[in-house]
Parts: structure tokens; C-alpha cells; sequence
């Protein structure tokens, strides 16, 4: 047996591997020290190997998917190896007995299907990255589901890629896997014609024309991704959709520091309570809550789509009625692609099939109350057809099953009555012999006089006779016509011809209904997935309806109005909120204060200063939330709001804000002040929250001003920058599209009143002493720190302080320009050096003559 096993380990040897033993799963050495420690079981020993006792722990067989689910959370892969043959097999094989195993699976975060293992409303994305002297490639599926998706991604948008879609597993190859957090290397796969090779095959196709020209980098990457499903279902794919081809491009790219920071899917600390997505989330269905994640993590970048689906949002948002007899409809409908996804991995059951036909039978009435809709908006008339057409399959499956049909099959009873006349015949067979076998209950009653004498079954002896052992004696004699099977404590149970006769005919009645009803099931489910592209699209259709009925809704509670998407970038907005703070703030007895912002060419970058706590963050984010709301395709928490569409979303806060992340803080902003710089574009939006703050006063003031100017000059993009910074407000006099705001604060009666309410203009004084006893700050500190401030402030008014100066400063284009200038003469002069030519001393003399000039 130990070789066995360590045959098996062999051949998955990054997997713990769940060895079948009856009716538990087994782990042994390394595997089972791991496996008890995060499942908290015991370990214990179980024979020798190499004269040493065997660690070893185990699993029941009937309940291994709740450990799978621990295991699986706690990082680990899972092998698990079945008895291939039964033991009554393996000893007619002859000779050793073992039964022979085989691993059926490997179970993986990114390669799961069963529902107890997976969260109802997030998608669960497997994800490989290629990588080809043409570039990087990414193509990712959700096996649950059957989302198929494949694209070509530049190195710059790698990261807000992943980041969209979060993958339960990211694999890529060993050295590109090892610069990806989470990236599990693998090294088989990545190749394009082997990617070619297995697209072709899985959709039968000849040529992958149809979805446009795959690059090698997509190529390698769905070639991997393929190979690692393959290995984890042992030779079965699961079942996929054609892929949608999709490029980074085609949405507003979010990296991930700016996902963490707007807190679009999940909070700093990885909750989804608190996150935006929570904060709008009305969806009546897991598919309708994994399509609005995905929406939101992904919004769109073409206008004509985003006003598509608002068109829907509309007509749903102006029909209340409409919206809520759709709602009602969808909140009783089951999770058709997840179920889909079961049955096409091979391990669904009588009740996903069960949840097909109800499912389709639902959205097939849906069809028919959405109809008569008119005008039809384009994306309904795109989905109402996608609803129905499944009449012949949900006819047969309203036939074959029972109404609820069981999770387990090896039961039985999921086959409908009337549905197989054969089947009815052995379960009426089955019937009468249990009815037969209760009347030999009395009969054997009236032939011993034993009134407690009772007819009972158990899996070891089957049907059997038992009465209490003070009655037993006289039956134990062969006259009896009993045989004695077993004594127990108190009472004593026989068999006699009869009952077993019964016995074998209802049993064998009980297998061949089994039997007939498995071929049943198999023959559905072939019926099912030979429509699993249609199943799939009306899944898909019931999510898109899900989430736009939800967006009305959330619309309607709070509000909201439809926005307006300009063709210039700019970002008027009135009566703008912040769907998570004014919760909150709703929630602690407040009001939460509605403020404007006009952003257009000429007025795009707006500095915000004021007091801490005064709202100054929340605006920012307000206005990145809106943005990202609009192109998913939704309305706005807005009185009215026009936003030129956004190519992409920036959101940075400044160091100390973000101490949690525990890393070098004030290097992480500049990295990601840097990547903003680098990449934001006249269409992008960026919010910088006080960028500078990680650092000494002078370098932050320093670094802040630099930035504000970059942003201004060279980036030209939609920009709200806050900051604690007073002397940044001197900006205003030399950048033409710098506007100054503040958020109010009053100081009244002694006490700091913050008004969360944004005014034109710079802020009149910090009020930091104010808040700082707003705090709590004991009085005589705060006293102290007045006195501080008077002498600090006296030496400012004498020196100009810390800005002394800086209005001396040439303009931020003047300087990048002579700093330009300067390097053109240097390139110029070093193009004209023929360095074949040089000997040593000239070439040393080009040296100095080159350091001169820079
Ligand atoms: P700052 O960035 O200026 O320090 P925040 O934006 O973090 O301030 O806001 C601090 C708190 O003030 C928030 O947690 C919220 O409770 C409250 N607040 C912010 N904006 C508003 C608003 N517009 N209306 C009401 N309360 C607000």
C-alpha cells in the first residue's frame, strides 16, 4: 500500500494528497502533520516506513468538502485518489488484493465548483499570464460559471489587469510569476501552438479567426491555463464558453493601489462590508451580484455601451412597478450558471438539474412579462431572446424529475412517476415486497405469540426478525422455522425463508431501480449540456437584468440621477454625495452634506485645503466614485452630473494614512506618485490625498508643489489634490487651469464647528489646535501649543517662512524645458563623438567636455 501511495504523491507532489481508504480519506508523513495542524485535527501514527511510525490523519469520506474548504483557504492544492475498483474486484483479480487507486482530481483555489466551496457572489477567476517577444498576454476563466476570457495586456496595465480580476489562483511562467504577488509558477503549457492547438479543439473550430488575431502571449497564456484544468480534472475540462476576447484597453484601468484606496470591491482591510460595491448592492442573485463586481472592477470605456445600459437603468429606475415584479421574479430564481457549471464538471446532481428546469422554466416567463415593453431599449432586445427557446428541454426535465430532486443520487427517488414504466414496474415490485414483508410482521406474531416481536432493518443483516430475549429460547430451536442471527443485550434477532425470499426481491427490485434511474440522470445531463451555450447566455441575460434592476432600485432609494457622458473631459457635478459615508454618517444620526464640482479643460486641477476631519477625502473620493458608478453604467449619487468619459482612474493617499500596509510608506507614495506621473493621460481622473505627507515638512511641501505642477503642465488630466500644505495655495497665481477650494470650518463659541461643506477660495488657517482639542487633547497641552504656534507664526511673519522664495521660482514648463534643452546638447554632442576614432587622451578630454555642459 505504501508504494501505491508513494506512486501517487509522486505524481502531484505540490498537492496534499487525500488518500481514499473506505470511508475516509487518509493523509500520511508531511502531508497529514500539515493537514492536522490547519484543520486542527488529530495526528496520530499509523504503521512503519523505513523502521519509523507513519504520521498520519484523516477525513471522513462524507463530509471531506468542509476540510477541502479549510484546506484549500489555508493555500493548499488537493490530490484526491479514489478506489478505482471495488475490493470484491480486486480479489477476483487474484493474487494481492489492494485495490487499485487513482487520482480523479486535483482540487485548486482557482478550479473549484462545488457550491459549499465557493462564495455565491463573487466570481472565482483562474488566471494565466503569457509572455512572447510580442508582448504579454492574459486569459482567465471562472469554471463555475464557464467565463472564458482572453486578451493582449501591456506591462504598464499587468497589474490593474490582475487587480480587476482578483484571481483565486494567478499562474504564469517561473521567472514573469516570480515579480506577480500570489503568481504560482508553472512551467508546462506557455506555448502558442499549443494554445492554438487546444482552442481549436475545444471548440471544434479550424481557425481561431473569429475572435480576431490572438497574439502569442494569448496564445501561450489560454495554452497554460488549458493544461492546468486539465491536470486539475485529470484529463475532463470543465466546460467553457468561447472566450471573449478583451483588452485592458477596452475599460477605465484601475490599478490595484487605487482599487485598495477607493475601496471599490472590498475595504483596506479585505472586507466587503464597507466597500462601495456593498454600499450600491441591490442584486437579488449570485449571478447578478458577481456581474455587478465585475462591472464596477471593470468600467466601461465606450460611450455607446455605457448608455445602453442606462437606457435600461432608466426605464427600470421610471417603472417602479416594472422593477419590482422583475425583482420579485429573479429573487426566486436559482443560480443557473453555477449549477451549469456543476454538471458540465461531471459532478452535478438530480438537484442542479432540478434547478435548470426551474431556472429556465422562470426566465422563460420572464420572456413573456418583458415583451411587451415599448419602446424596447437595445440592450433588453439584445437579452429578451437569450430568456427562452429551452421549451423542449425544460418539457423533458419537468417530466423525468420529482419536484425537489436530491443533492445526493446514490439514493435514488429523483426520477419522476410516470416518467419510465420499467422503473415504475421495479419500484412497484420494491412495493410490494415491503408490504408483503409487513404482513409477515403479524404473521410471525401469531405464530410465536410474541406481540413484541417486530420486522426491522439495518445495512449489516438487512431485514431481520428481532423480539426481547426473554421470549428468544423457544425459537432458537430448528423447528422453528427461525435462524438465529445475532444476540444482543436485551433482545435477539432471527431470520426466516420468508423474509429473506422477500428480502432478496426487494433488494434486488431497490438496484435495478437505482440503476435505471442513474441512466436516467446520465441521459439529462447529456440533453443539458448539449445546450450549454444557451444555458449560459440566458444565465448571463438573467444577470444583466438582475444588475440593472438593482441599480434602479439603488437609484430610486437614494435619489440618484441618470449622468450625462460628455465627449470633453470634464466633471460638473451637483449636489455630489458618497454612497459609504453618507451612509455611515446617516447611520450616527448626521446629515450628510451634498457638494458640487465643476471640473472642465480650463479649470482641471482643484486644490482642496481646509482642517482634518473637514471632508476633504471624502470629496475626493466622491468624484472618483461617481466616475467609476457612471461607466459601469449607472446613475450617480448626484442632483445632476456630466463626466467626460475616463480612460483611467487614479487615487493616491499620502503615507501615513496607510501605515497599515506595512511597508516603507513614504517610498510606496513616491512609487505610486510616480506610476500617476508616468501614465495619466488629458482623459484620466486622478485624486492625490496628501501626497507628500510621509515625509520631513521641506521635502513633502517640496514634493507636493513639484507634483501638483507636473500633474498640471505635462499630464493636463482631471485632478483634486488635497492638502494640509497651505503654501501650495500660491499655485493658484501661476497655473491657469488650478482652481483653489476649501471645506468650511467655524469656530464657534470656543468650538471648532467642521461644516463639510466646499467654498471657492484657500482656507483662512489651519484650525489644527481646534481640532487637535476637538480630539480630546488635554487643555493644558493645547494651551501650550498655542503659545508654540504664537512664536512659530512671529518667525514666520519675520523670515516669509517656509515658502520664502518660492514665488522667486521659474514656472514648472521653463524648467523641464531647460532641463530638456540641456540634455539635447548633451545627445547631440555625444552623437557627434566617433569613438573608433578617439585615442584614450581625446576620448578623456570628451569626458571633461561632456561634464561641463551637464
Ligand atoms: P479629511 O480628509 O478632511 O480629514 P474626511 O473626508 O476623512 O476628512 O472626513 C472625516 C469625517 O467627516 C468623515 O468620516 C465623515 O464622518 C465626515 N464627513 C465628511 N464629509 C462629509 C459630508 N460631506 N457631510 C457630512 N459629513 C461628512
Amino acid at each position: 500500500m505504501m508504494a501505491q501511495y508513494l506512486a501517487l504523491k509522486a505524481s502531484a507532489p505540490d498537492c496534499l494528497l487525500f488518500y481514499r481508504m473506505g470511508d475516509f480519506f487518509e493523509l500520511f508523513f508531511e502531508d497529514a502533520a500539515r493537514a492536522a495542524a490547519d484543520l486542527d485535527i488529530a495526528l496520530t501514527t499509523r504503521g512503519e516506513h523505513d523502521g519509523k511510525p507513519i504520521p498520519m490523519c484523516g477525513v471522513p469520506a462524507h463530509s471531506h468538502e468542509a476540510y477541502l474548504a479549510r484546506l484549500i483557504k489555508a493555500g493548499h492544492r488537493v490530490a484526491i485518489a479514489e478506489q478505482t475498483e471495488s475490493p470484491a474486484d480486486a480479489k477476483k483479480r487474484g493474487g494481492k488484493t489492494l485495490v487499485s487507486r487513482g487520482i480523479v482530481r486535483i482540487v485548486t483555489p482557482g478550479t473549484l465548483t462545488e457550491e459549499t466551496l465557493l462564495d455565491a457572489r463573487t466570481a472565482n477567476w483562474l488566471v494565466a499570464v503569457g509572455e512572447a517577444a510580442s508582448g504579454l498576454g492574459i486569459a482567465a476563466c471562472d469554471i463555475s460559471t464557464g467565463r472564458f476570457e482572453i486578451g493582449p495586456v501591456s506591462r504598464e496595465a499587468l497589474d490593474a489587469e490582475i487587480a480587476r480580476l482578483a484571481p483565486a489562483e494567478l499562474i504564469a511562467q517561473p521567472t514573469l510569476a516570480a515579480t506577480l504577488p500570489g503568481g504560482l509558477a508553472v512551467d508546462k503549457g506557455f506555448d502558442s501552438a499549443n494554445g492554438e492547438r487546444r482552442l481549436k479543439g475545444l471548440f471544434g473550430v479550424a481557425t481561431l479567426d473569429g475572435w480576431g488575431a490572438f497574439s502569442r502571449a494569448e496564445l501561450a497564456a489560454a495554452g497554460a491555463l488549458l493544461d492546468y484544468l486539465d491536470r486539475a480534472g485529470q484529463g475532463t475540462l470543465p466546460f467553457l464558453q468561447p472566450p471573449v476576447r478583451r483588452a485592458a484597453a477596452d475599460h477605465m484601468m484601475i490599478d490595484a493601489a487605487s482599487r485598495e484606496s477607493l475601496e471599490i470591491t472590498c475595504t483596506a482591510s479585505g472586507q466587503r462590508k464597507g466597500s462601495l460595491l456593498d454600499a450600491i448592492d441591490r442584486t437579488v442573485t449570485g449571478g447578478g451580484a458577481r456581474t455587478l463586481a465585475a462591472d464596477l472592477s471593470a468600467p466601461l470605456g465606450d460611450r455607446e455601451a455605457i448608455e445602453a445600459r442606462l437606457d435600461l437603468v432608466s426605464l427600470l429606475h421610471d417603472d417602479p412597478d416594472l422593477r419590482a415584479r422583475l425583482r420579485a421574479a429573479l429573487r426566486a430564481q436559482p443560480d443557473v450558471a453555477r449549477a451549469l457549471g456543476r454538471i458540465a464538471s461531471g459532478r452535478g446532481s438530480p438537484r442542479d438539474l432540478g434547478q435548470l428546469r426551474d431556472g429556465l422554466n422562470q426566465a422563460q416567463r420572464l420572456q413573456a412579462m418583458l415583451r411587451g415593453i415599448d419602446p424596447v431599449p437595445p440592450l433588453l432586445s439584445l437579452m429578451l431572446p437569450r430568456l427562452g427557446g429551452h421549451g423542449a428541454l425544460i418539457d423533458e426535465l419537468a417530466r423525468a424529475l420529482v419536484p425537489a430532486p436530491p443533492i445526493d443520487a446514490a439514493q435514488g427517488g429523483y426520477i419522476a412517476e410516470g416518467y419510465d414504466a420499467a422503473l415504475d414496474a421495479l419500484r412497484d415490485a420494491g412495493g410490494e415486497g415491503r408490504r408483503a414483508i409487513a404482513g409477515l410482521e403479524a404473521q410471525y406474531r401469531t405464530r410465536t405469540g410474541v406481540a413484541q416481536l417486530k420486522i426491522r432493518h439495518n445495512n449489516v443483516l438487512g431485514y431481520h426478525i428481532e423480539l426481547p430475549a426473554r421470549f428468544a429460547d423457544p425459537l432458537m430451536k430448528a423447528e422453528s422455522g427461525f435462524t438465529h442471527r445475532q444476540t444482543l443485550a436485551g433482545v435477539v434477532r432471527f431470520n426466516a425463508p420468508e423474509l429473506h425470499e422477500e428480502a432478496s426481491r426487494v433488494g434486488q427490485a431497490g438496484a435495478h431501480a437505482l440503476a435505471a434511474e442513474a441512466a436516467h440522470l446520465e441521459s439529462l445531463t447529456e440533453l443539458a449540456l448539449a445546450r450549454r451555450q444557451e444555458i449560459a447566455a440566458t444565465a448571463e441575460a438573467l444577470a444583466r437584468l438582475d444588475v440593472s434592476a438593482a441599480l434602479a432600485e439603488r437609484a430610486a432609494e437614494g435619489g440618484w440621477s441618470r449622468p450625462v457622458i460628455a465627449d470633453h473631459p470634464c466633471l460638473q457635478i451637483e449636489g455630489g454625495r458618497h454612497p459609504v459615508v453618507e451612509g455611515a454618517v446617516m447611520a450616527a444620526g448626521g446629515r450628510f452634506v451634498a457638494n458640487d464640482c465643476r471640473l472642465s479643460p480650463d479649470d482641471r486641477l482643484w486644490l482642496v485645503t481646509g482642517p482634518n476631519m473637514g471632508g476633504k477625502s471624502t470629496f475626493l473620493r466622491q468624484n472618483a466614485a461617481m466616475l467609476i458608478l457612471a461607466q459601469a453604467g449607472g446613475f450617480v449619487p448626484a442632483t445632476s452630473a456630466t463626466l467626460g468619459l475616463c480612460d483611467r482612474l487614479f487615487s493616491r493617499v499620502g503615507a501615513s494614512d496607510n501605515l497599515a500596509r506595512g511597508r516603507s510608506t513614504f517610498m510606496v507614495e513616491m512609487v505610486e506618485t510616480a506610476a500617476i506621473l508616468a501614465q495619466a493621460t488629458e482623459r484620466s481622473f486622478v485624486i492625490l490625498d496628501e501626497v507628500g505627507r510621509g515625509t520631513s515638512t521641506y521635502d513633502g511641501l517640496a514634493i507636493a508643489w513639484a507634483v501638483v505642477e507636473a500633474v498640471h503642465d505635462t499630464n493636463r488630466c482631471r485632478c483634486l489634490f488635497a492638502t494640509h500644505y497651505h503654501e501650495l495655495t500660491r499655485l493658484a497665481d501661476r497655473l491657469d487651469s488650478l482652481s483653489l477650494h476649501h471645506v468650511r470650518a467655524r469656530e464657534w463659541k470656543g468650538e471648532l464647528v467642521l461644516l463639510h461643506e466646499l467654498a471657492q477660495g484657500p482656507a483662512d488657517r489651519s484650525y489644527g489646535l481646534a481640532v487637535a482639542r476637538l480630539a480630546g487633547l488635554a487643555p493644558p497641552v493645547v494651551a501650550r501649543a498655542k503659545e508654540v504656534l504664537k512664536k512659530l507664526e512671529a518667525g514666520r511673519a519675520a523670515t516669509g517662512g517656509i515658502a520664502a522664495g518660492l514665488d522667486d521660482l521659474p514656472l514648472f514648463a521653463a524648467a523641464a524645458q531647460a532641463e530638456e534643452a540641456k540634455q539635447d546638447v548633451l545627445r547631440d554632442t555625444l552623437a557627434a563623438i566617433d569613438a573608433d576614432t578617439l585615442s584614450p587622451r581625446e576620448a578623456l578630454e570628451e569626458l571633461y567636455r561632456l561634464k561641463g555642459i551637464a
